[in-house]
């Protein structure tokens, strides 16, 4: 049968069935049940109840014993009757950390398991071709899933927080055989957008350099937060000497953090007293952002300083307007050690210039991304055609690269 269907039937309706009356009649005969234990048999059943009254309410149908003490139930050993004595046990846990939103996990006894499993092959589930009602698996609940549910709302009650169970703050775990709440605590994420406004300064922690838009960022959010460890994540990157005067999107990551809410408007003014590099619209976001900021692939603008070997005149200069269109460009020489030896195209959107002196050009240039502008202007020895020097007939150098823009969206 259809878990829609169990769902959609009343529990007197599904406990009426002589198959599933049968099926509970010899549950008990095993052993005695707690309600939740004997709920649970027919968790599948009328959804606005909870195992505990669909087991009191089929022990009275089957006119079954009573329920037995909590240490009595054969199955769970009582841990139902335990909720509040663990509920204390997470809350002391949790002392000393900020949260608005946590799951419970548990690490289970095997035993109880054992049992479980055990009983519901008795009573035919996952036995294939069988007209069990426990055949599909859907009629029953493993008790695990009942007990971090419950366990999980009681947290809630008492710590004035809430469940989320698939991005929460803090999990909660639950050791049952060791009798020991552990927590795993999730990173703190907030996004934004940094300027970086003087050369020489890398984006992320580099041992060679005494600091990084990275530190300049996420240490006084590491402060504030009394976390232990701290990520950043870029939409692409520019190089060390090269400002980014545009605004390119970034998500700062703190990991294990005592505090949540932290006076965001505050740490961005900290952060920009630096001097820098700039951030804006800092603000706190769920995890799911950094896989979003790795997807995009935002065209950039930038304007590139260019010294020529020699003097163009203004014929030549006009064949640059060439460039506009697919570059074929092979990984440049000076990263072929960090990175692989590809060969892509990749799109020169549009191309200015303007002649400063003699032998230097100011270009403003937007790109695909992925485009090297430094070997866009010299050619890299021929791993990047067209370029500035072959369009031009001269050698040419980029002395000066700013990112301006970051264009996303
Ligand atoms: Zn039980």
């Amino acid at each position: 049968m259809a878990e829609r269907a169990w769902r959609k039937m009343r529990l007197a309706e599904v406990a009426a069935r002589p198959d599933v009356r049968a099926g509970l009649a010899e549950a008990l005969s095993l052993g005695p049940l707690c309600d939740h234990c004997l709920g649970r048999l027919v968790a599948g059943a009328d959804t606005g109840l909870t195992n505990e009254h669909r087991g009191r309410a089929v022990r009275e149908a089957l006119a079954a014993a009573p329920s037995p003490a909590p240490a009595g139930c054969s199955l769970c050993g009582g841990i139902f009757a335990a909720i509040d004595a663990w509920a204390a046990r997470a809350r002391e846990a949790l002392a000393g950390w900020e949260f608005g939103t946590i799951a419970v996990a548990s690490h289970p006894d095997p035993l109880p398991a054992a049992r479980e499993q055990a009983l519901w092959l008795r009573l035919g589930a996952g036995q294939a071709g069988s007209t069990s009602p426990w055949a599909a698996g859907d009629l029953a609940e493993p008790y695990k899933q009942e007990f971090n549910r419950l366990l999980g709302c009681r947290v809630c009650e008492l710590a004035g927080c809430e469940a989320d169970l698939k991005d929460p703050d803090i999990t909660a775990l639950a050791d049952h055989a060791a009798g020991r709440v552990t927590l795993r605590v999730e990173p703190i994420f907030a996004s934004g957008r940094y300027r970086k406004l003087v050369r020489g300064l890398p984006q992320c922690r580099w041992p060679q350099w005494p600091t990084s838009v990275q530190q300049l960022v996420v240490e006084p959010i590491l402060r504030a937060a009394g976390g232990e460890e701290h990520f950043f994540h870029g939409c692409g990157r520019e190089d060390v000497d090269v400002r980014c005067l545009g605004e390119r999107p970034f998500v700062a990551e703190v990991v294990r953090p005592r505090r949540r809410r932290l006076d965001w408007a505050a740490l961005a003014a900290e952060i920009n007293r630096d001097g820098r590099i700039e951030v804006l619209g800092l603000a706190p976001c769920r995890r799911a952002e950094v896989a979003r900021l790795k997807t995009l692939r935002p065209e950039k603008s930038y304007r590139a300083l260019v010294r020529l070997a020699e003097e163009a005149d203004e014929a030549r200069l006009a064949r640059l307007a060439g460039l506009a269109g697919p570059v074929r460009q092979r990984t440049p020489a000076r990263v072929l050690r960090r990175r692989p030896d590809l060969d892509r195209i990749r799109r020169v959107v549009a191309i200015t210039w303007r002649r400063v002196d003699g032998r230097t050009l100011e270009l403003a240039v937007r790109t695909q991304a992925g485009l090297y502008v430094k070997e866009l202007v010299s050619g890299d020895s021929g791993r990047t055609r067209p370029s500035v020097a072959e369009a031009l007939g001269v050698a040419a150098e980029c002395t000066e690269l700013d990112v301006t823009a970051v264009h996303v969206d």
